[in-house]
Formats: C-alpha cells, sequence, structure tokens
C-alpha cells in the first residue's frame, strides 16, 4: 500500500444526499497455529451478513447491498494466507479497493460511514517512512521498496566476482594475488552498492533503509556507506542474499522497522508531554490538540489505541470542536455531531503528512489524556511572535 493509495482513502468523502456510504471492511487472519481451523473466513462472512441485515433494517439497500454482496463474495472464496486484508468501497462513486495488511488489524470489523474508517490503518501507518531494504553481498545487491508490507523489487546489481584464489589450483603467490583481487573487486562492489543508495536517496525514492546481509560482509559494507545514508539506516538483519525468499525479506525488514517505529514514537510521545509542562512545544488533551491541528502546528500525533471521544465538526469549514457546540465558532453554521473525533483526525493527519503514532500501552500518554501532539513551532496569537523550533 503506497501512500498516494492512503491519501487517496482519507480523502475520500462518501455523497451522504445521494445515499451513497463509505464501507471499510478489515480482515484479522487466523494466527499461524490455527490456520487449518479456517476460522477467519468463517467469523468474515458473520461480519458481513450482519451488516447486511443491519443495513436491511435501517432502509439502505441498493448500491450499499451490493458492496456487501461482492465483500460476503470475498469472504467466501477466502484463501488464507495468514495476511490480513482490507476492502474499501463506495459502488454509488464506482470506489473499489483492496490490501493485503500485515496480520495485526486487532479484529475484523465493517465499518458503514460517510468516511473511510482508518484507524486500524493508523495503528500500522505509524509514520511509515518510505523504505529501502537493500540485500547485499560480496556481488550482488538488490533493492526493494516496502510500504506496509508491501514488498516491491526495484533493481539489482550485479558484479560476478573474478573466480576465488583456491579454485586456481595455484599455491602461494598466484593464490594470494588472486585473493587479493576477489577483495578489490568486492570492495569496488560494495562502493557501487553505496553510491547507488545515495543516488536513489537524494532522487527522493527512500528516506529510510534495512539493510539484509551476511554477518561477515556487515562491517565492510558498513564503512563504504555514505554518511547520509548511514544516518538514515534503521537496522540490519542477516540474510543470505543468494537463497532468502521475498517473504523472509519481508517480514525480517518488517520487524526491524516495526521495532524503530514504536522506539521512535515513545521517544517523540515523551518529548511531546515533557514540553507540554516546559516550552510548549507539546499539547495534550483533544481541545488543545484541535486547536494546534488547525494552526498548522503539529508534526506528530500521539493517540492511545484505545482513544475515542465525541466531538462536533463543521460541515462548511471543517472546523472541530471537543465542545459539543450547536453552531461553528468560525464560521456560525450549523455543526455536526461525530461519535468518534478519531474519524476525523485520522485523515487530516494522512492528508497533511503529519507522523501518527498509536499506542497499546503508554501509561504517561494515558494519564494525558489519551491524546498529545508535537509541535513544529508555537505560533503565540496574542503577541503574533512565533517561536522557532528546535
Ligand atoms: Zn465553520
Amino acid at each position: 500500500m503506497t501512500r498516494d493509495e492512503i491519501r487517496e482513502l482519507a480523502a475520500f468523502q462518501a455523497d451522504e444526499s445521494k445515499g451513497a456510504c463509505a464501507l471499510s471492511f478489515y480482515l484479522q487472519p487466523d494466527p499461524p497455529q490455527d490456520r487449518s481451523h479456517r476460522r477467519e473466513a468463517i467469523v468474515a462472512k458473520d461480519v458481513v451478513k450482519q451488516a447486511l441485515k443491519s443495513a436491511a433494517a435501517s432502509g439502505k439497500n441498493g448500491s450499499l447491498h451490493a458492496d456487501l454482496d461482492r465483500v460476503l463474495d470475498l469472504a467466501t472464496n477466502l484463501r488464507g494466507n495468514g495476511r490480513g486484508r482490507a476492502v474499501f468501497a463506495c459502488s454509488e462513486q464506482k470506489f473499489w479497493r483492496e490490501y493485503e495488511l500485515p496480520p495485526h488489524l486487532g479484529g475484523t470489523h465493517i465499518y458503514l460511514q460517510s468516511r473511510f474508517q482508518l484507524k486500524p490503518l493508523a495503528a500500522l501507518l505509524g509514520a511509515q517512512p518510505a523504505l529501502c531494504v537493500a540485500m547485499v553481498d560480496r556481488q550482488r545487491a538488490r533493492f526493494f521498496d516496502l510500504r506496509l508490507d508491501d514488498l516491491r523489487e526495484r533493481g539489482a546489481i550485479v558484479h560476478m566476482l573474478s573466480r576465488s584464489g583456491s579454485n586456481y589450483g595455484y599455491n602461494g603467490y598466484e593464490g594470494g594475488h588472486a585473493e587479493r583481487r576477489v577483495a578489490e573487486e568486492a570492495l569496488q562492489h560494495f562502493k557501487a552498492v553505496s553510491e547507488r543508495l545515495r543516488t536513489d536517496f537524494e532522487k527522493g525514492i527512500w528516506e529510510r533503509v534495512i539493510v539484509g546481509c551476511q554477518d561477515a560482509n556487515w562491517s565492510e559494507f558498513e564503512s563504504n556507506l555514505h554518511p547520509y545514508v548511514k544516518q538514515r539506516l534503521i537496522g540490519r538483519f542477516s540474510a543470505d542474499v543468494a537463497s532468502v525468499s521475498n517473504e523472509e525479506i519481508r517480514d525480517r525488514a518488517g520487524a526491524v522497522l516495526n521495532r524503530w517505529i514504536l522506539e521512535r514514537g515513545s521517544k517523540k510521545a515523551g518529548e511531546a508531554l515533557d514540553f507540554a509542562k516546559s516550552n510548549g512545544r507539546g499539547v495534550t488533551g483533544l481541545r488543545r490538540v484541535l486547536q494546534a491541528l488547525e494552526t498548522g502546528e503539529v508534526q506528530s500525533i500521539f493517540l492511545a489505541d484505545n482513544y475515542s471521544a465525541r466531538a462536533v465538526e463543521c460541515p462548511h469549514c471543517g472546523h472541530l470542536d471537543a465542545h459539543l457546540v450547536p453552531s461553528c465558532v468560525a464560521c456560525g453554521n450549523a455543526t455536526r455531531e461525530l461519535t468518534d473525533v478519531s474519524d476525523a483526525i485520522i485523515p487530516i493527519a494522512i492528508r497533511r503528512d503529519i507522523e501518527l503514532f498509536c499506542f497499546k500501552d503508554n501509561d504517561a500518554l494515558d494519564r494525558s489524556g489519551n491524546i498529545a501532539a508535537l509541535l513544529r513551532f508555537r505560533s503565540d496569537h496574542k503577541t503574533g511572535q512565533v517561536a522557532a523550533a528546535s
């Protein structure tokens, strides 16, 4: 799933005046040890049938019915491969997207709303960088893009080494000479790979990189990495480039990435909470987070994964208010109530490239109202002064 695809979902709005509805379906796969029980398909069918019933009961038919039928069809013919799945549909507006996702979606659910439900994705999105996975050995390099569990090979470099010294059948000088030549060729190869990483980074193809290579090659390869690239390296895993499968690359790199996101998220959340008390570059609680969003100050948002709060939204100017006021304080138009304000916050974060972190257990965040934000800068509206961000 690419960033543009996520943005497209975040921008979607069903035209309720035409009875359109945005359907979001998430399928949580069975854990690997239960794969044979096929529980996921049974649960999925139940969830869709329930939705069909309640749609019929509330008089929502037509296009929604067609979407639900299609999802039911998908659930019925599901061949579980251990991956999560999501469908976003609105046939009234000719929209249907299907994605495979990491298997941590927190349950199988269907949502029928005016916007797509992106909360289950938000936990995975957690500021996903444009990630390059470079698989490197002494004569090969393969470059992959990894986006939300979708691994795509982008290119490769191959420098076949000369036959190694021991294969020559010579001893002494000849053998040593050949070995030195092979070592020199490997060094040139590492330099070429490093150069390719640097130019790809400068072209904006990736923002962070993970390297997969054999332990024996790591220190030599690492010492040839350009400093820019090294700064962007978030981890390494051990793998044999000649034999590793794409699934293994995806899973190993995914694990490195998740660990990095989690550590980075907790560190930044800690900063936001500290800054909220000291220099003002952090805010806590819904009211202040909404205010900061409106003034364009937010760099990162931190949510407890069970966070939910009522709020109102102005359909006219988009103003969000934590107070359930009947008319918009910005433009005076009638507001509409949101049962969960995160349904509005998450798409905003996605559209504006604000990093979004969801936490399962973060006591400090829980004590601060379950929502906080780190700010880019602090504008003081009373005096018009702007304090620079560090
Ligand atoms: Zn308004």
